[in-house]
């Protein structure tokens, strides 16, 4: 089959989907669900892969809420990924019913194609993207090992084929000093939320300091158990973002010296637990701009990627898989110029433009995997680039 007929074929499907993957992404938006608590949302897509004839492995990865769709038995194997977990309190204000929704869309339009074109295509149920690192559970247990590439869409306020995001890590600080009677022997104490406090000026200071690209913040959980006790024991949990590991291993390492420096000055004691974290996207250039060409086709108009202010960038579990395997993370207009994690975005996420902004990403993701299927050269050059990559970090 002729890759032109086979992604008219492939949007002809989506087009025809249109109500149902509506219905679906509205039904993700009503019950928000958080991390690795999924289940209502994993359930409604990968039953709708399974009701259009798709295999689906469900749970899959020994995670209750991920799931697998799978077509096709040979050929390039290119992964869609579907995020479907929302934030607290403000529900699906990142948008993932969207995501979600367009990658199913996505697999079902590929799943009749697969063995005519001679490739494959796994819908992958990503859990726990905020914060729960869904699919660094899902690289350690080997959902991406036979995969060529990855990709999936987010909504943002732009259409944009690169965007940066940075690698971030979260850490535990714990201060440990004596505990002591506030007033008869204050004198025996060691006080740990003194020495967590001066820390906590110290990060405040270095946060002056930083490039632009870089980020301190963090947040005192524990300053004590009463008011008539010298804290044993304080604790604060930050989050650290830069712009490759590297640079984030000498982020830690300025921000561990501001809280040991504290603890020096009071006596105290310091300790750092890494809880991890995300490393940052290194998006494949070529498969980008085959993207970027296919939303182009459906009227989209796209900003030049150096435009983006590093300044807006986040952080993305996606970011790991980038380091594995050649992959893209796109992200198309959703028709509102709120920021992410807002209320604002969680209205934003089920209005007209949104729908078109899911259709649009499943169509897109659609006819870049059918240009990965069919263009050995295509392949070449994504994992060239991928190589090269590769090679620079070491
Ligand atoms: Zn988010
Ligand atoms: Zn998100």
């Amino acid at each position: 089959m002729d890759p032109q007929e086979a992604k008219a074929r492939a949007w002809a499907t989506i087009d025809h989907l249109e109500s149902e993957l509506i219905e679906i992404s509205h039904a993700i938006h009503a019950r928000p669900e958080l991390c690795y608590e999924e289940h209502f949302a994993a359930h409604t897509l990968s039953s709708a892969l399974q009701r259009h004839g798709i295999e689906v492995e469900a749970p899959a990865f020994e995670l209750p809420t991920a799931f697998a769709g799978r077509s096709g038995t040979t050929g390039p194997h290119v992964i869609i990924c579907c995020e479907y977990d929302a934030l607290p309190g403000i529900g699906h204000g990142c948008g993932h019913n969207i995501i979600g929704t367009a990658g199913i869309g996505a697999g079902i339009a590929l799943a009749s194609l697969a063995g005519h074109l001679g490739g494959r295509v796994t819908t992958l149920g990503t859990p726990a993207e905020e914060g729960g690192g869904g699919k660094l559970r899902l690289l350690e247990r080997g959902a991406f090992a036979d995969a060529d590439a990855a990709m999936m869409v987010h909504p943002e306020p732009a259409n944009v084929e690169m965007v940066p995001y940075l690698a971030n890590e979260t850490l535990v600080i714990t201060m440990h000093g004596r505990a002591a009677h506030a007033s008869s022997s204050q004198l025996a104490g060691i006080n740990a939320l003194d020495a967590l406090v001066l820390g906590y000026q110290g990060a405040t200071v270095l946060r002056t300091n930083l490039r632009r690209d870089e980020r301190v913040f963090g947040i005192i959980t524990n300053g004590g158990a009463a008011d008539n006790i010298v804290p044993a024991e304080a604790t604060a949990r930050y989050r650290i973002r830069a712009r490759s590991k590297d640079r984030l291993d000498g982020l830690r390492a300025r921000l561990t010296e501001c809280f040991q420096g504290a603890a020096r000055q009071l006596g105290a004691t310091c300790t750092i637990e890494s809880l991890g974290g995300y490393l940052d996207v290194r998006a494949n250039r070529t498969l980008a701009a085959a993207f970027r060409v296919n939303a182009e086709m459906l009227g989209r108009h796209f900003l030049d990627p150096g435009t983006i202010p590093i300044e807006v960038a986040g952080s993305t579990d996606m970011g790991n898989v980038s380091y594995e395997l050649p992959v893209i993370h796109p992200v198309l207009d959703v028709g509102t110029r709120c920021a992410g994690h807002t209320i604002e975005m969680t209205a934003a996420s089920i209005t007209s433009n949104a729908d078109r902004c899911l259709l649009d990403a499943a169509k897109a993701m659609a006819a870049t995997v059918i240009d990965f299927w069919t263009r050995p050269e295509l392949r070449d050059q994504v994992s060239a680039e991928f190589s090269t990559i590769s090679q620079g970090r070491r």
